[in-house]
């Protein structure tokens, strides 16, 4: 399968990786949007987060779990945490990702 994500995981394209978990890894996203810009993946591929979430929920915590104690090592005083479902939703990369977002003031809706 052609997943540049799958690639990150395996190591054939490299990222700079912030954490690594039992069934996760975050690295920092090419394109901040802000300060603190981390994408945080399960090593298995799922197309979005709610394929993730009914086939293995205990990835899906180990990603919000991992937001936390990023953003705790980081003495973020707060973060948002987005996952974009469908193109028109802007998902641009079909392996479910979690942004963690933060050390600015976000603005509220988002666009
Ligand atoms: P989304 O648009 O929600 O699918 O998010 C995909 C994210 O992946 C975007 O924020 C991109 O900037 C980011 N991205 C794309 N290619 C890479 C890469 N090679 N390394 C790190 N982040 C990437
Ligand atoms: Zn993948």
């Amino acid at each position: 399968m052609d997943c540049l994500f799958c690639k990150i995981v395996s190591g054939q394209i490299p990222a700079k990786l912030v954490h690594q978990g039992d069934s996760v890894i975050a690295f920092d996203d090419i394109n901040p949007q802000a300060p603190t810009h981390v994408l945080i993946i399960p090593k298995k591929h799922f197309e979005n987060v709610g394929e993730l979430a009914a086939n293995d929920p205990l990835a899906l915590k180990e990603l919000f779990i991992a937001a936390k104690e990023i953003a705790a090592s980081r003495a973020l005083a707060g973060y948002r945490t987005v996952f974009n479902t469908g193109a028109e939703a802007g998902q641009s990369v079909f392996h479910a990702h979690l942004h963690l977002i933060g050390g600015r003031a976000l603005q509220w809706p988002p666009g």
